[in-house]
């Protein structure tokens, strides 16, 4: 299991004990409890955070599933029998991940996960979440509900994935390190069909959420996993960070992000918005419940 998440409780307990001198009183110890609710800070990030640094976007009009076919490359009842296909896409994903640097927004939120003790979930199967962390100084800990590209893993029970960073990896060669077998492995990447054991802990941080914590969302369409829905319905204030306003209507069987579904909205690149939205969860976090529940800010 690679799931890190920050679980701490932002539950500020403090505890005094103090003596009672009484002969008739045995229990000489009373201690007194009071818990404080510290708002606390959840982010979700999609690929529009890393495009800002060049990766391509899949589901964009220019994205990768434009270009590729997901049935070949990313399908889990099919994997196997296309593991060359399977092992050459994510190859490349992999090479291109090496020539890209993390961007603004990307370390906007290492200092914001850093300062508030954040729980950073991820969609994006790259490690420019963990870079920006190593470039501010911080121990990178990030969830990645959908694998992550530096990554392989095997299929057989009890096998645990083992990191290769950016190289190649072959299909007939890229042995398990446990069970020294080739054939049940594949990139550490959630397919399309294949169970995601990070999501039911990513529901639990999410649901955790309460009145006066703040959940930021940056660069998803929703598709996925359907924040907007999680947004519309948490008690937490909530903000949206996307390159444009959202023009698709939600639907139960076909989600997307609605704008109207957050408190907050901004608008524009997520590296070039990065210092408008670290100001607003700023705000937020300290409470200030002043701020306007319209569109903040447009590039
Ligand atoms: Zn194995």
């Amino acid at each position: 299991m690679f799931f890190c998440g920050n679980s701490a409780e932002n539950l500020l307990s403090t505890s005094s004990t103090s003596k009672v001198a009484s002969d008739h009183d045995p229990d000489i110890h009373t201690q007194h409890r009071t818990t404080i609710h510290m708002p606390k800070l959840v982010i979700f990030t999609g690929a529009g955070i890393s495009a800002d640094s060049g990766l391509s976007t899949f589901r964009d009009p220019e994205g990768i599933w434009t270009r590729e076919a997901i049935d070949l490359v990313c399908d889990y009842s099919s994997w196997k029998r296309n593991r060359k296909e399977v092992f050459r896409f994510y190859n490349a994903r992999r090479a291109q991940l090496a020539q890209v640097e993390p961007n603004a927004a990307h370390l906007t939120v290492a200092r914001l996960q850093h300062l508030y003790g954040a729980v950073l979930i991820t969609q994006n199967v790259d490690d420019l979440h963990e870079r920006a962390a190593s470039i501010e100084g911080y121990e990178a800990n990030v969830m990645h509900v959908h694998g992550r590209l530096t990554h392989m893993m095997c299929t057989s029970p009890g096998c645990v994935p083992w990191e290769i960073g950016y190289r190649h990896a072959h299909p007939d060669t890229e042995y398990c390190p446990r069970c020294a077998s080739p054939k049940g492995v594949k990139p550490q990447i959630v397919l399309f069909g294949e169970p995601a054991p990070l999501y039911r802990p990513m529901r639990d941080v999410l649901k955790r959420l309460k009145y006066k914590d703040v959940l930021l969302v940056i660069g998803t369409s929703g598709k996925v996993v359907d924040i907007g829905e999680v947004a519309m319905k948490t008690d937490a204030t909530t903000i949206l960070s996307n390159l444009e306003p959202s023009t698709e209507q939600w639907l139960p069987e076909a989600p997307c992000i609605e704008d109207g579904q957050f408190d907050h909205v901004i608008h524009g690149r997520a590296a070039e918005m990065a210092p408008q939205i670290e100001a607003l969860v700023h705000r937020l976090m300290a409470g200030d419940n002043a701020i306007p529940k319209i569109p903040v800010a447009t590039a």
